[in-house]
């Protein structure tokens, strides 16, 4: 599905591979491309304002980090974006409810909704058998007895159609009562399946060529009567922008728990599926990928993002990168700390890492032996403003004053002060918890970590 906009990205994003240093020009011309490539791939334009919007601050500036080249870091934050707009984490179908549990399958005729009622049926049915380990989440871990029910009273063949899938699915479907209307099919469903002793029933509802009150009533009716667990709108995402409309509409009118995306084995520009969670708020939770009974995916943001830029290897390449350095920063200044040598940049760094992770449970939480200096920011109570203020502070010394903390005397104070904005006293209460840090350090390094988290009292 988004082969076209793959390629465009990757051209843009490939020409800023080798760049030394990355300014706010560069980045600016690089997303000026990724919006053109985004509106020709069918986003809706609001959605695209919000990714460049939202990518913007976080490219220009961001810190390269060591032996990866500035564009392959814009690789990974447009990768990270894109994750984070398709709904970050990949969501399962909620099945929680004392059984049976109703899904309750909404959407346009033609989208292929009965075909995907069949589909979850049948990968409810079987349970694990036969699929690979993390093609499905946890809800599909479970073998469920499954009935199926047409509640499509206005195609005729549309009853026969869900009973013939049923049979080849080897699912159960509602035995069909001529001229019933859909409540007493959801009632009589609802009935069979406390009867039966069925885990899920599936109602498959009648389709429209367009929204319509009349089928948003029946739609709400029905949901009133069977108090769906889940309620899945199926769109194609062929229609594009239009089945993100429809995704609207039906999440105001009916209230949808999930997206059922179809035919993304076709050639659609993949518009609506980057689209759809930031304009309905809704995750999409499957995908239909082919008319196959067992052509059903389970959405991952993060492996269709990496689709789209196509880019997998350097997005890999940059977290490892990531990952290494943190490990080498933090068996650094470990080795510091069992010296008792940190220092105010030491601090500073520390600072900003923790403004960076937006709290105290980063690199800190991730030391062996620093467990204590992480105690003594916590005691200090730092809050964004307030780290702010200390790196501010810090920044404004010399490096000798930042290494050799004690010769910060009464007139290198103040023209620290002044340098920072702030008050001498600002100066003083910061070397005083920067000394109180040492201090503690030095005192775990004689008695040994445990020693020291007992005589903190935990
Ligand atoms: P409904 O009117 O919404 O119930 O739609 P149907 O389930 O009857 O599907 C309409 C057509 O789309 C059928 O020919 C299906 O085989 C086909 N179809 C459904 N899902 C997919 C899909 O994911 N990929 C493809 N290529 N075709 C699909």
């Amino acid at each position: 599905m988004f082969d076209g906009l793959s390629k465009k990205l990757g051209d843009v994003l490939g020409r800023l591979r080798g760049r030394g240093a990355l300014n706010e020009a560069d980045v600016d011309a690089a997303l000026r491309e990724v919006r053109l490539a985004l509106l020709e791939a069918d986003v809706a334009l609001p959605v695209v304002k919000q990714f460049i919007d939202g990518v913007r601050p976080k490219a220009v500036g961001a810190e390269v980090i060591r032996s990866v080249s500035p564009g392959q870091m814009v690789v990974k934050i447009v990768h990270d974006h894109l994750v984070e707009m398709l709904g970050g984490e990949a969501s399962e179908l909620n099945l929680n409810a004392v059984p049976p549990v109703v899904v309750l399958m909404v959407g346009l005729q033609g989208s292929g909704k009965t075909t995907t009622t069949a589909k979850i049926a049948r990968r409810l049915t079987l349970g694990p058998q036969g699929m690979a380990a993390d093609a499905f989440g946890g809800s599909f871990k479970e073998r469920k007895k499954v009935l199926m029910a047409s509640l499509d009273v206005t195609r005729p063949a549309a009853q026969e159609q869900l009973r013939i899938l049923g049979e080849q699915a080897g699912v159960a479907t509602l035995p069909i009562v001529p001229f019933e209307q859909p409540l007493g099919i959801t009632r009589r469903a609802l009935d069979e399946g406390r009867r039966g002793g069925y885990d899920v029933i599936m109602l498959d509802t009648a389709g429209r060529l367009a929204i319509d009150e009349q089928l948003m009533a029946e739609v709400a009716a029905v949901r009133d009567a069977s108090k769906p667990t889940e309620t899945l709108l199926v769109a194609d995402a062929m229609t594009g922008q239009d089945a993100v409309n429809t995704a609207r509409a039906f999440n105001e009118k009916v209230g949808i728990t999930g997206i059922v995306l179809t035919r993304v084995d076709g050639d659609a520009r993949g518009g609506a599926a980057l689209s759809m969670r930031t304009v309905t708020g809704r995750p999409i939770k499957l995908l239909g990928a082919g008319e196959k009974i067992d052509a059903l995916e389970q959405f991952h943001p993060d492996r269709i993002a990496t689709r789209i830029l196509g880019m997998g290897d350097i997005v890999s390449l940059v977290e490892r990168a990531a990952e290494t350095i943190e490990k080498e920063d933090a068996e650094k200044l470990a080795a510091k700390v069992r010296k008792g040598q940190f220092d105010l940049d030491d601090l500073l760094q520390q600072l900003r890492q923790l403004r960076k992770m937006g709290g105290l449970q980063g690199l800190m939480g991730m030391l062996p032996g620093a467990a204590q200096a992480k105690a003594a920011m916590q005691k200090a109570n730092l809050d964004e403003k307030v780290i702010k203020r200390q790196e501010a502070i810090i920044q404004s010394m010399t490096p000798k004053e930042r290494r050799n903390p004690d010769i910060i005397h009464a007139s290198r104070k103040k023209r620290i002060a002044s340098g920072a904005g702030a008050q001498v006293q600002e100066i003083n209460k910061l070397l005083k918890q920067h000394a109180e840090m040492v201090k503690m350090m030095k005192r775990v390094n004689k008695m040994g970590e445990k020693g020291f988290m007992r005589s903190l009292g935990n």
